[in-house]
């Protein structure tokens, strides 16, 4: 994207990039230096390239911006330190991010696009529509900027793509954005977690290196995923399910089965034996997400206790399925991005939709469902 007509280099595939700077920058050890200081350092500025001779960064800067989007609030730290982003885009749109510190690791959770066209009932993001898709810039700067402000060593460092956003509708930007991060991250160390988009799942398999793959599922069937998820009637879930067959697993590594429990709707026992019956053959894990309320969402969406949250998990346990359970703070409000931007954002989420920002975007007929059905799930369980 073009900040101020200025092109950001941090857009720029990396080889894109190379081809670029040789076309200006020589000798060619110099070009490195200054891959090096964007893709390795996360440089947001010519001017912190100390060691690329100043008249270069200058005429650089003429021709180029490094700039990443502007950290406009940053919440207190929860009781495990983990801490919630707003950030500001050049124009004006708004988007959150998560550092997650958990022990050895840290994780940090990556918006990728300014909203979500996919409407699911349960979510922040979904319920104020769609947004744009971020640029590769927008998505590094999220990245380099909280590993720079807590001083994060690159090798303690995990990515999640779970933030704002359908990753998979952004496919070509969260492409680039990976190839920079592999500079840095080993494929395994980076999730990318999708509403189960089929077309963005193939193509992700082709990849010559797959970050981990994450499928928000939700329900244990068709019936109720399609209430939750609309996404469900262009994708159906048996359709997701085989695509998630085919999709190319490296050694050692599973896929991520995320379920957001929603109390009296999909936590039974019975829903844990539906759920394990569905994804049995896959190599995957379990994720169960407590729902976080939001005043946005449907009144009747609840998080279930702690006893029904056990009885599920350990229902899943029982039929052979690995399970985790997101309790601390931090991944749960990772799970629930979209609620801090939520706070200030007009309430009509209609007027929203109405707004001609948001381009670039999914709207087939499917997606654009997702108003619709929002309102009758939420009027039938009211
Ligand atoms: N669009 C992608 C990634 C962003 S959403 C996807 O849907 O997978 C990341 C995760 O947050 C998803 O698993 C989603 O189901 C979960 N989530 C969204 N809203 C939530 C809420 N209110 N409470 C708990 N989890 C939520
Ligand atoms: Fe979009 Fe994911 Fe939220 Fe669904 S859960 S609306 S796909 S961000």
């Amino acid at each position: 994207m073009k900040t101020n007509d200025i092109p950001n280099l941090h857009d720029l595939p990396p080889r894109r990039l190379a081809e670029t700077l040789g076309e200006i920058v020589s000798p060619p050890f110099r070009v490195k230096q200054i891959e090096e200081w964007m893709h390795v350092r996360g440089a947001s500025s010519f001017e912190a390239m100390t060691n690329v001779p100043k008249e270069l960064r200058a005429a650089l800067a003429e021709r180029f911006t490094l700039a990443f989007p502007e950290v406009v609030e940053r919440t207190t730290p929860a009781a495990d330190d983990s801490q919630k982003y707003l950030f500001r885009l050049a124009d004006g749109n708004r988007i959150e991010s998560v550092y997650m510190p958990m022990g050895e690791r840290t994780s940090v959770c990556l918006s990728s696009q300014a909203g979500c066209a996919v409407g699911c009932t349960f979510c922040v993001t979904g319920f104020f529509g769609a947004g744009r898709n971020l640029t590769p810039s927008e998505m590094l700067g999220q990245f380099f900027t909280i590993q720079h402000e807590h001083a994060v060593p690159m090798e303690r460092m995990n990515v999640v793509f779970m933030g704002m956003g359908e990753p998979l509708l952004n496919l070509d930007h969260l492409v680039t954005t990976l190839d920079v991060l592999y500079r840095n991250l080993a494929p395994k160390r980076i999730t990318v977690s999708t509403s189960g988009i089929i077309p963005g799942i193939d193509e992700l398999a082709k990849l010559g290196r797959h970050p981990n793959l994450a499928i928000s599922i939700n329900a244990p069937d068709r019936k109720r995923r399609e209430e939750i998820m609309p996404i469900t009637r262009k994708y159906p879930l048996e359709e997701l399910i085989d695509a998630l067959r085919r999709f190319p697993l490296e050694r050692g590594r599973d896929m991520t089965i995320e379920y957001v429990l929603l109390a009296g709707y999909n936590d039974s026992p019975q829903d844990a034996i539906a759920l394990a019956r569905l994804i049995r053959g896959l190599r995957a894990k379990v994720n169960a997400i407590p729902f976080n309320p939001d005043p946005n969402l449907p009144p009747w969406m609840k998080r279930p206790t702690d006893a029904a949250i056990d009885r599920f998990v350990d229902t899943l346990v029982s039929h052979g399925v690995r399970v985790t359970v997101r309790r601390s703070k931090g991944r749960e409000i990772a799970a629930a991005c979209g609620q801090l931007r939520g706070k200030t954002e007009p309430r009509s989420r209609m007027s929203r939709q109405a707004e001609p920002t948001q381009r670039g975007v999914d709207r087939s007929r499917g997606v654009q469902l997702a108003g619709e059905e929002r309102h009758r799930v939420d009027r039938e369980r009211r």
